[in-house]
């Protein structure tokens, strides 16, 4: 198993997208990518330092959801033999927001960057659990309800006890809501309970003092939820909601100016209707 850590920022020119933790794993027969990076090129980079360690087919390539700094590097590896893995909603989720993804961030990151950049759409799609044989070596797929997003997947190596969690997981990296605040609580406890060696989050260092490592993101998540409830519950605006909720953690969190007040507005939405 190999995992590359990015750094915690946001997309960007200097970056080239190269946000997110992308990984790989070698079976006996073929390998299988789990996120493809931020562009074309942080695409390519990743299949170049799979070439430098094995020959195999990669024979799947697996989004464990669809935000562009775990897809825009897709390209890079469409190859006859290779299918594309993700969450049954992955498909649907791309067609609708795919086209505006593209045009945003070629704004922000220039068209250097985003060159051969193409949305491409699993045709392989789990919607409950599914193995993949790597020859000698197994992994499992599971497919959640929304949380983080209405498409995230996590791909166990059953043989090591990784578990790639994808945007489950956020370390250092505040946490982002695009999904669901009660689900992605729901996950993140569902999370504590698996016995897992490692986890490879979406963002952050490797970690292996589980499940205590996921505590921070259920602190903050809940702290949302509750700063959000009191509000609702006496009858503040959404941007109240917006500027205050969540501010206790702000000392605890990377990026947290970029997305609590968004998290805080998603949240809002969802549980005025509780
Ligand atoms: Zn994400």
């Amino acid at each position: 198993m190999f995992a590359h850590i990015g750094d915690i920022a946001l997309m960007n020119r200097e970056n080239d997208g190269a946000i997110a933790n992308l990984s790989f794993v070698i079976g006996d027969d073929a390998v299988v990518v789990i996120d493809t990076g931020g562009s074309a090129l942080e695409g390519s980079r990743l299949l170049a330092a799979i070439r430098s360690r094995t020959d195999k087919p990669i024979r799947y390539v697996i989004n464990t959801h669809l935000h562009p700094d775990h897809v825009f590097g897709n390209a890079a590896f469409v190859a006859e033999g290779t299918t594309f893995v993700g969450h049954k909603n992955l498909p649907r989720g791309l067609a609708a927001r795919g086209p505006f993804y593209v045009d945003a961030f070629r704004r922000i990151m220039g068209d250097d960057a985003m060159a051969g950049v193409k949305i491409i759409a699993p045709t392989l799609l789990v919607s409950d659990e599914m193995r993949l044989d790597l020859g000698g070596r197994s992994l499992l797929l599971k497919a959640w309800p929304a949380a983080h997003t209405d498409t995230d997947l996590t791909v166990l190596d059953e043989k090591s006890g990784i578990l790639f969690a994808g945007d489950l997981v956020f370390v250092r990296h505040v946490p982002v809501v695009d999904g669901s605040l009660r689900g992605f609580l729901a996950a993140t406890d569902a999370l504590a309970h698996m016995p897992v060696a490692k986890v490879i989050p979406g963002h952050g260092a490797g970690i292996e003092d589980w499940p205590r490592a996921l505590e921070p993101q259920r602190r903050y998540l809940a702290r949302l939820r509750d700063d959000i409830r009191a509000l609702i519950a006496r009858g503040a605006s959404i941007d109240t909601a917006a500027q205050t909720a969540g501010q206790s953690e702000k000392g605890y969190w990377e990026l947290f100016e970029d997305y609590n007040a968004r998290n805080a507005t998603a949240a809002f939405a969802e549980l005025e209707w509780e």
